[in-house]
């Protein structure tokens, strides 16, 4: 796990995510950066070509919605570690990326 404020790094002992940073005590560890939250809102910008609304609701947890798209941040949770994932939605469908590099590769070709 890494702390996104300070950038303290840690490993997860048991299943559950920590509520703050063990080093920082931040309980906004696990959110983008504001640099990340911007580029995230770009690329969403570029895919439908409008607005981008975001609304984190938890610590660790954020949507971004732009026309008919949203594209939720959140943890994947496997054993043993926890990985940031970003799940693009449109309708019914959903397909998940486990960077915003990948989304962003997946930009330009036909992502749905
Ligand atoms: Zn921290």
């Amino acid at each position: 796990m890494q702390c996104q404020r300070c950038g303290h790094k840690w490993y997860l002992r048991r299943e559950e995510l920590p509520a703050i940073c063990p080093k920082c005590k931040s309980p906004y560890w696990g959110l983008p950066r504001n640099e990340d939250l911007e580029k995230i809102k770009s690329v969403l910008h570029e895919i439908s070509g409008q607005e981008v609304k975001v609304n984190c609701r938890k610590a660790r947890d954020c949507e971004f919605i732009s026309g008919p798209w949203r594209l939720v941040y959140n943890f994947a949770r496997q054993p043993g570690h926890v990985t940031p994932l970003f799940e693009l939605q449109r309708g019914n469908s959903a397909k998940t990326f486990e960077s915003l590099q990948e989304l962003q590769g997946a930009f330009g070709h036909d992502i749905m």
